[in-house]
């Protein structure tokens, strides 16, 4: 058999979990025996969690593949199951959000609080003429009232479509016309990086380009001054003067709930959609699993975006339909000062941290010494969610800040998976740095290679999805087709071969001797060199295990004897001298440390020390641009990068660098 994808690393490091966390474990090994032998029942049973208005009559409908009905004949309210029914279970005090904004004011808000303003919000959509199934898209920052305005759609069955702050008009023009959105909800601005960031002005373009949009309800966060237009209506003169009475009305099942772009490393986002009973099912699962919430004593913080899906599932739907306390917190991690998220942790005795890989290295990039002046003895369980996290930055991560003591759940899942699908358990499992582990009890998960046949331990592959898990997307908005094209017409059925219907995730993955699974990186990134298949993500990890080196993206570049070439890029860390000679010695070690820890083969010809890397709205490293200027071509779709001026500086260093041998 030909080699799929090689597998050059290997990792001998493991840590079982703490033994008081495994004894008190919400999940235990038993769980994957019990969802292996009767998956349905499984996932029957965590259906059970939430409170329904009317019982389901089937639990999966697979007739129609890759058309998934989940819960068939059920009824319930997200917003009841996320607020309500803590309430009328006499948690109304306990503390929902503890919200911090960046320029240090607060607000604590309770249960019975989000009530009141979910009901509100609830019945001034209603007033504006917002019904069930239409659509909202809702552009706020990171503030109290977006967790709310999501709630109040899901609360009268409005489909909410949440497009992140940072998006241009462009971008939040196409996203509300492919929605056909009625309503927008935004602020006047946030604060980030120590200024009020304006968003208005942004709306107001786009708005004017969007004939489907009806009113805009603008809540006042930073009160700078805002164009006004006869559609526009205040927040505090709506909302915060509406009726706090609202019953809840159950929806199907299988009822849209929203829809949500994906955040556009690969190319152009799609508008994936997610329905009710399947998708917090499985989210209020996994947040309690995966976290083992202990919802009485932990305080849980997600640092993602709610633009995000992560934000989406881990901020507003699993941590609120568990009746968690969390923090929500506006701005930047440097603002005022890199100490930020320590400070919060200590302030507000964070047990459980949820974040981003280009955040850990980030980190590692500013110094130990910042997180080593805070008390962290809160946390007991920390989270990687959004790119593979090399070893070496997991290595710092439970060291410096989980100071040996923490577990590390690393989650992959997706925008189209709705919630997390292959993770650690942390009472359960025994972890290895870098290593997303096992899928989830009742997930069917597998590394194949090109004829869709599992590759053995050892061996890599493709990642794919064998059977349908209840928070799984249900199409491409208004496009089928393209639904089954992009995640279905690769392997199985849909590509013609034999019944089984096996979704494709567009990641590439291994299976280590153990049969543990490492994330690879997007497949379309894989380097071919010399007839060898090698992923992105082995090398980089090589390169961040030089202590010189903090952030590093690598890509394949045409050559003309190997086919490809492969050409990295390197931040160094914070303190690590690179003028002239030194920089010269010290890409000489860089390569020689790759072809030392992976092989000769893996050594990458070219290798470039730069300052910043190209990274999405949501901090992932976007390798298409930089394979497109390490092949000397212009550049492809930017409008979802964070910072465009950084390809300008690469581009211009790239071409005064000199090749190497
Ligand atoms: P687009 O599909 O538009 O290119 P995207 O894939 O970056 O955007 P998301 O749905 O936010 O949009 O990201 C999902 C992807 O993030 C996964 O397919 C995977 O490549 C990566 N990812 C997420 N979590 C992990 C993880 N724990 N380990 C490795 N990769 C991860
Ligand atoms: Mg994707």
């Amino acid at each position: 058999m030909s080699e799929t994808l090689a597998n050059l690393s290997s990792e001998s490091r493991q840590f079982p979990p703490p033994e008081a966390l495994a004894a008190a474990a919400n999940v235990k090994a038993e769980a994957y025996e019990e969802a292996a032998g009767d998956r349905l029942a499984f996932w029957a049973k965590q259906a059970d969690r939430l409170t329904w208005a009317k019982k389901w009559d089937q639990v999966l409908d697979w007739s129609n593949p890759p058309f998934a009905k989940w819960f068939v004949g059920g009824e319930l309210n997200i917003a009841y199951n996320c607020v309500d029914r803590h309430v009328e279970a006499g948690r109304g005090d306990k503390v929902a959000i503890h919200w911090e904004g960046e320029p240090g004011d607060t607000r604590t808000i309770t249960y019975a609080e989000l009530l009141k303003l979910v009901s509100q919000a609830a019945n001034t959509l209603t007033d504006l003429g917002v019904g069930a199934g239409d659509r909202v898209a809702i552009y706020l920052p990171m503030i109290p009232e977006a967790a709310v305005a999501m709630l109040a759609c899901a609360r009268i069955g409005a489909t909410h479509s949440v497009v992140f702050g940072g998006f241009s008009v462009e971008a939040l023009a196409t996203r509300i016309a492919d929605a056909d959105a009625k309503l927008v909800i935004t602020a006047d601005g946030g604060y980030r990086r120590g200024k009020p960031s304006a968003l208005k002005p942004t709306v107001d373009e786009a708005v004017a380009k969007s004939p489907s949009i009806e009113n805009v309800l603008v809540v006042r966060r930073t009160g700078q001054e805002v164009a006004w237009t006869d559609k526009d209506k205040w927040w505090h003169e709506t909302v915060e003067q509406a009726s706090p009475e609202h019953k809840a009305q159950p929806f199907d099942a299988e009822h849209p709930l929203f829809i949500l772009y994906t955040s556009g490393t690969t190319g152009k986002p799609k508008g994936i959609l997610h329905t009710t009973g399947g998708y917090l099912t499985q989210v209020s699962y996994t947040h309690d699993a995966v976290f083992d919430l202990k919802a009485d004593t932990d305080v849980y913080w997600c640092t993602a975006d709610i633009g995000w899906v992560t934000g989406h599932s881990y901020i507003v739907y699993g941590p609120l339909s568990n009746g968690a306390t969390q923090v929500m917190y506006e701005g930047t991690p440097d603002t005022p000062g890199r100490d930020r998220f320590w400070q919060l942790v200590d302030k507000y005795k964070v047990s459980i941290l949820y974040t981003a890989p280009t955040l850990i290295r980030t980190m590692m990039k500013w110094g130990d010494d910042i997180p080593a002046g805070y008390d962290l003895s809160s946390l007991r369980i920390l989270g990687s969610v959004g790119e593979p996290i090399n070893p070496e930055a997991w290595m710092w991560y439970r060291k410096n800040i989980g100071r040996d003591r923490c577990p590390i759940v690393d989650t992959w899942w997706q925008t189209e998976t709705g919630g997390v699908m292959i993770s650690p358990l942390p009472g359960v499992t025994a972890t290895k740095p870098g290593s997303a582990m096992t899928p989830l009890p009742g997930i069917t998960a597998d590394v194949v290679d090109d004829q869709a046949q599992s590759v053995p331990n050892g061996g890599g592959g493709f990642l794919v999805l064998r059977d349908p898990w209840p928070s799984m997307l249900r199409t491409i908005w208004g496009d089928d087709k393209r639904f089954l094209d992009t995640y279905w017409s690769r392997f199985g059925a849909g590509a013609g071969q034999g019944d089984e219907w096996i979704y494709f995730a567009g990641d590439g993955a291994k299976k280590d001797e153990d049969g543990a699974l490492w994330l690879l990186g997007r497949v379309d990134d894989v380097m071919l060199v010399s007839g060898h298949n090698i992923s992105t993500t082995e090398v980089e990890s090589a390169l961040v295990s030089h202590p010189s080196v903090a952030e590093a993206a690598v890509v394949g570049a045409t050559d003309p004897t190997t086919g490809q070439a492969i050409v990295a890029f390197v931040i160094p860390r914070g303190n690590v001298d690179i003028e002239g000679d030194v920089g010269d010695q010290l890409n000489a070690e860089l390569r020689n440390h790759v072809s030392k820890t992976l092989g000769p083969i893996a050594k990458p010809r070219q290798i470039m020390l730069v300052a910043e890397l190209p990274k999405t709205r949501s901090g992932k490293i976007m390798r298409r641009l930089l394979k497109d200027v390490a092949e000397r071509r212009s550049l492809g779709d930017v409008t979802t990068l964070q910072d465009s001026a950084v390809m300008d500086l690469i581009s211009a260093g790239m071409k005064t660098s000199k090749s190497e041998d």
